[in-house]
C-alpha cells in the first residue's frame, strides 16, 4: 500500500511539478542572458529573479513577452520595468534576510515580489487604486504573506512602519522626497530615478551612515512619473 502511494505521489509530481511552471526555462534564460550576463552578481537577487513567475504579473495579452528584454504595459498608462532594471535596483538595495523594505509604486507587484523572496517584509504603496487592488490580490494568490500593500501617495512614505533598511522608488521625480530620506534606517539604502520625469533620469543611490546621507549617481533610466494625490 505504501509503495502504491509513493508511486501515485511520484506520478502526480511528474505531471504537476513539470507543468506547474512551463516558463521556468525561459525565465532561467532571461536571468542568464539579460541579468547575470550583464553583470548582476548578487546571488540573492539572481535567485529571486529565477523564482518569481514574471508572466503572472503582466496582462494576459503580454504573457508571451513577459521574459523579453523590455518594460511592458500594465494598464492605466503604467509599466512593469524591464527585468534588468528590476534586478539592478534590487542588487543596489543590498537585500538580505532580516531587512525591511519599502517600495513606492507597486504597479504589477513584481518588484515587491522579487524583494519579498529575500527580505523579511516588504511594504508597498500604489497611487492608482485599480492597480493597487489588482496587485494586492495577485500577491495574495501567489502566497506572498510578507508583503503589505496599500493604495495611497508614496511621497510621504509609510511613517508607521519605518525606518526601512531599503527604499525603492519605481517612479521618477525631480527630487527625492524628504519623508523617504527621513524614513531610511541607519545603514539603509534608497534607490530612485531622479531627473526630468518627462524625459530621462539618473538612478540615484542614497546611503545613510551615522545619520549622514551620501549620494551616488548611476545609470540613465526611463521611468513613469511619480504622481501626487491632490
Ligand atoms: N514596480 C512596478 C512598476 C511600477 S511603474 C512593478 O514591478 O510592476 C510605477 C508605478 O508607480 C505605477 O504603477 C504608478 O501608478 C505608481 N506611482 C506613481 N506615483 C506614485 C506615488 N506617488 N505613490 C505610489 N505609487 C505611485
Amino acid at each position: 500500500m505504501r509503495g502504491l502511494i509513493t508511486i501515485l505521489l511520484m506520478i502526480s509530481c511528474t505531471v504537476f511539478c513539470q507543468t506547474g511552471d512551463q516558463y521556468e526555462s525561459v525565465r532561467n534564460r532571461m536571468v542568464d542572458d539579460q541579468i547575470a550576463g550583464r553583470g548582476i552578481s548578487d546571488q540573492a537577487t539572481l535567485m529571486a529573479m529565477r523564482k518569481v513567475p514574471r508572466h503572472l504579473f503582466v496582462p494576459a495579452s503580454y504573457v508571451k513577452e513577459a521574459y523579453s528584454d523590455r518594460p511592458l504595459p500594465i494598464g492605466y498608462s503604467q509599466t512593469i520595468s524591464q527585468p534588468f532594471i528590476v534586478a539592478y535596483m534590487t542588487e543596489l538595495s543590498r537585500p538580505a534576510k532580516g531587512k525591511k523594505a519599502l517600495e513606492i509604486g507597486t504597479g504589477s507587484g513584481y518588484q515587491a515580489a522579487v524583494l519579498a523572496e529575500i527580505v523579511d517584509t516588504v511594504y508597498t504603496i500604489e497611487i492608482v487604486p485599480e492597480l493597487a487592488k489588482e496587485a494586492a490580490a495577485r500577491l495574495k494568490v501567489l502566497g506572498y504573506q510578507n508583503i503589505v500593500a496599500k493604495y495611497g501617495d508614496g511621497y510621504k512614505g509609510w511613517p508607521g512602519h519605518g525606518p526601512f533598511d531599503i527604499i525603492i522608488v519605481t517612479a521618477a521625480a525631480d527630487h527625492i522626497p524628504q519623508p523617504l530620506k527621513d524614513q531610511l534606517a541607519e545603514g539603509g539604502r534608497l534607490v530612485m530615478p531622479v531627473g526630468n520625469p518627462a524625459t530621462v533620469q539618473e538612478l540615484i543611490l542614497l546611503i545613510k551612515k551615522k545619520g549622514r546621507i551620501t549620494e551616488q549617481r548611476l545609470e540613465h533610466v526611463f521611468f513613469v512619473p511619480l504622481k501626487r494625490l491632490k
